[in-house]
């Protein structure tokens, strides 16, 4: 029993620190991809698409997602 609980926590531990370990990631993720779209012409990312997979881009008053192909005019 004590074995069991310990090890549960162990795990917490381990899934906590993947978490902040993911959420670091991403960060950095989101401002490498900021980084390297403020280098393009009027493109811009704008927030998550509906679908899940992706944010949506903004280029020339056009929004798209390059996931799920959706796309509507500003
Ligand atoms: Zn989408």
């Amino acid at each position: 029993m004590r074995k069991r609980r310990s090890h549960f926590r162990r795990s917490l531990a381990e899934l906590e620190s993947d978490l902040e370990t993911t959420r670091v990631r991403i960060q950095q993720l989101e401002n490498t991809l900021r980084g390297v779209v403020r280098n393009l012409d009027n493109i811009s990312i704008g927030g998550p698409c509906r679908c899940g997979e992706s944010m949506l881009l903004i280029r020339q008053k056009k929004i798209f997602c390059p996931e799920c192909g959706y796309q509507r005019t500003m």
